[in-house]
């Protein structure tokens, strides 16, 4: 039997297991013998071994927990229907009334985001020095480049700055570029194109691995999804014929919630480097090399420079926003100089972060459902005994959040978090703040939540 479908179905029954739904036992022994034949128009076709497990399969509230956890795995609502061993074998092969062309392609590099175009400083000159090396090699000393940092710091540019780099530079050398969603759709559509031979996975690897240069965006979209399984071989046929990876990513790929151990493994296996806000000096770089050619740049006074690169350099975008915010006033309201007292009436009437949650108070209980999701974990596992290290991440993050937002007592935090006693929440807060100190990835975990949680 083709065993296309079998990755779909381990991520499915893997999610009922964790759903603790049938005891340990019945699962070991029926469920997990079951296997996905095919999914054609929104009908799964499952076989069970023996018509023992049948009766247990098609119960009422057996049978959708099966459909909900594919559905969610497959990105489609499917409908089962299970049958035995037997009548799978008698089903005529499918053939499809269409062979779809795969269409893999590479999205477009903005023009304008170029390395001359990107500011040097010390938050990303690994950065900056990696891709630029990457462009000069032809043997890769360092594969692949991980590049992860916050949201608005230069990853996509960079990216882009390599494609536009080698289009001018060395047209020869095949680019391939994604915005990792978009990798995921492509996956999972060569997964469900169906043809007489069975899918279209392999023809899809083929034309992946023609690439030179394998540029992806914002790997974290990879999580929790079973393209992940594709995506590891073609990873592996890439790597080994010597193409260059460069993928970026907005946290440490460790934390990344449900990306396989093999997969965070592979990406920090050549050099992985942060990209953090930009410092004071670089700020006011990037604003002047805005600033270049345009009208206003005489108008603008030095302060106002220096006010933007000490106000809104967390996230490059925002400063660039800025930016643009106080050209837009300037053209409408004329002032005959930009300067601080115009810059702060224009922008200070403009909150740079809205927070929806004005009304609503942020409770413990918000807080869990934020971390959780984060890490892709359930209630039910940070509330338990597990030591694994994620969910004792999630676990000191959610202690953390509840002591620095709501000044909730240990005890009170220990209750929501499995009735723990005060003294390992009051240990685990400790471990938090040191691990924030210390552990950019933890660091960035948590800021991300916070935003999540707009506070
Ligand atoms: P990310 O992918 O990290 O979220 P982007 O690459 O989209 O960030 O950058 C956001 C904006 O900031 C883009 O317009 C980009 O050109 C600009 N930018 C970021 N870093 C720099 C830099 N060092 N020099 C010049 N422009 C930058
Ligand atoms: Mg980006």
């Amino acid at each position: 039997m083709s065993n296309t479908y079998e990755p779909i179905w381990s991520e499915t029954l893997e999610k009922i297991r964790q759903s603790h739904h049938f005891p340990e036992d019945v699962f070991q022994t029926w469920i997990c013998k079951t296997t996905l034949f095919k999914i054609s128009d929104q009908i799964a076709y499952v076989c069970y071994p023996s018509m023992i497990i049948k009766t247990i399969l098609e119960k009422p509230e057996n049978k959708p927990l099966f459909e909900e956890a594919l559905s969610s795995v497959w990105h489609e609502d499917v409908k089962i229907q299970f049958m035995d061993v037997k009548d799978m074998k008698k089903m005529a092969p499918e053939v499809s009334q269409r062979t779809p062309e795969l269409v893999v392609e590479s999205a477009k590099f903005n023009p304008s985001y170029t390395f001359e175009n990107f500011i040097e400083g010390n938050s990303n000159k690994e950065a900056y020095a990696a891709c630029l090396a990457s462009c000069m090699q032809r043997k890769h000393l360092f594969n692949p480049i991980m590049i992860y940092g916050h949201s608005g710091l230069g990853k996509t540019h960079l990216l882009h700055a390599v494609g536009n780099y080698l289009a001018q530079n060395r047209p020869e050398a095949k680019v391939f570029y994604s915005y990792s969603g978009d990798l995921v759709t492509i996956l999972l559509n060569a997964m469900k194109t169906k043809t007489v031979f069975g899918n279209k996975v392999e023809e899809l690897k083929a034309k992946l691995c023609e690439y030179d240069y394998f540029l992806i965006d914002d790997i974290q979209n990879l999580s929790q999804s079973s393209s992940q399984e594709v995506f590891f071989t073609v990873y592996n046929d890439l790597i080994a014929k010597n193409a260059q990876i460069i993928i970026t990513s907005d946290m440490h790929p460790t934390e990344i919630s449900n990306l396989q151990t093999r997969l965070i493994s592979r990406f920090t296996a050549g050099l992985t480097v942060n990209i953090s806000k930009p410092e004071f000096d670089t700020a006011k770089a990037i604003l002047k090399k805005k600033l270049e050619g345009s009208e206003e740049t005489c108008l603008i006074q030095d302060d106002v420079i220096d006010y933007l690169a000490s106000m809104y350099a967390n996230d490059v975008r925002n400063l660039e926003g800025s930016l643009n915010r106080l050209i837009f006033s300037a053209t409408i309201e004329n002032p005959e100089v930009i300067d601080l007292n115009f810059a702060k009436h224009v922008l200070e009437a403009i909150p740079m972060i809205i927070n929806v949650n004005n009304e609503e108070e942020l409770t413990m209980k918000q807080i869990k459902k934020a971390v959780t999701r984060f890490y892709g974990l359930s209630y039910k596992d940070i509330e338990g005994k597990s030591r694994q290290k994620n969910i004792v991440n999630c676990r000191h993050v959610f202690v953390y959040l509840c002591r620095e937002q709501l000044h909730k007592p240990y005890v009170a935090i220990g209750q929501e978090l499995g009735n723990r006693d005060h003294t390992t929440i009051q240990s685990s807060y400790q471990r938090a703040c040191l691990l924030l100190k210390k552990d950019e990835a933890f660091a960035m975990a948590i800021d991300k939540i916070k935003s999540i949680l707009k506070v």
